[in-house]
């Protein structure tokens, strides 16, 4: 499943391959990809004459920046996009097109078929479902420890649940969860509001970090995940725990232990990310 890196390379290719684009029609093979308008044919009109002014994204939702309108579009599990030349045989699980006035397309597939687009007035989208509900933006300037202190630090809640919990933190998926508690010697399952000062300075600092890693690797995939040029992200090998069960830790030798925490399958060092908070020296 694509994280916030990988969604941020997509971004930044779209940004190269469709700005500047005018969209002459749209075919919409599957209907229930479209959530908003309830009609694909309203769906196609409202985005007929439009041109792509930019790509941007919030969390893990693209949003296609168009003169009057914005398509936000998430991916979920199996969603990719590509550019294609009219002529191109469609391959199988093509579910949107976007033909463009010279002659390309915007392609979307879909093997799954759980991605979903919403159409909304320019820039009223971040104030709509889905997106609104969404909390600090990890790559951003304003994702300062400050901020991310005031989100996670007086809660209950066990850290890696609420890493995930995209109404605090978006877009930071399993995999980078994994490797930023490790990174900063965290138990996933220690809760947020016992985390001292300097260990939230630290999982900040893991986040930002394993975050920006990542994008610059051109975003990652346990599965061969293949961006919207067709080049496949190259991170993976970079990851320190994630699919690392019983290997050594690069840190201190000890085999990497996986469990679940909140449903999701976990990987920690136990030695580096000790259950309980390691104690000062007596005195
Ligand atoms: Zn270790």
């Amino acid at each position: 499943m694509p994280e916030l890196p990988e969604v941020e390379t997509v971004r930044r290719t779209l940004q190269q391959l469709v700005v500047g684009k005018t969209v002459e029609r749209v075919t919409v093979r599957l209907p229930r990809i479209i959530q908003r308008p309830d009609d694909i044919e309203a769906f196609s009109l409202l985005l007929q004459g439009e041109t792509i002014t930019s790509v941007e994204r919030r969390g893990k939702f693209l949003r296609l920046m168009f003169d009057h309108y914005t398509l936000v579009s998430h991916l979920r599990m199996e969603g990719r996009y590509g550019v294609y030349e009219a002529e191109e045989p469609l391959e199988p699980h093509t579910h949107v097109i976007f033909h463009f006035t010279d002659g390309t397309e915007l392609r979307y597939k879909d093997v799954r078929q759980f991605g979903t687009m919403h159409i909304f007035p320019r820039d009223e989208d971040l104030q709509e479902l889905p997106l609104k509900k969404l909390g600090l933006e990890p790559l951003d300037d304003a994702f300062t420890l400050d901020a991310f202190r005031k989100a996670v630090a007086h809660r209950t809640t066990r850290i890696k649940p609420l890493l995930l919990n995209q109404e605090y933190i978006v877009g930071i998926g399993n995999i980078y969860v994994d490797e930023s508690l490790f990174l900063a010697g965290i138990h996933p399952e220690r809760a947020a509001n016992t985390l001292t000062g300097p260990e939230l300075k630290r999982l900040h600092e893991a986040i930002v970090l394993t975050l920006k890693e990542a994008v610059a690797a051109g975003g990652s995939s346990v599965k061969s995940y293949v961006n919207g040029q067709g080049e496949i992200g190259m991170f993976q090998h970079q990851l320190k725990m994630y699919g690392r069960k019983d290997e050594a830790c690069q840190q201190c030798g000890h085999a990497i232990e996986k469990t679940v925490v909140g449903g999701r399958g976990t990987h920690f060092c136990p030695k580096c990310q000790p259950r309980k908070r390691r104690r000062a020296a007596k005195g």
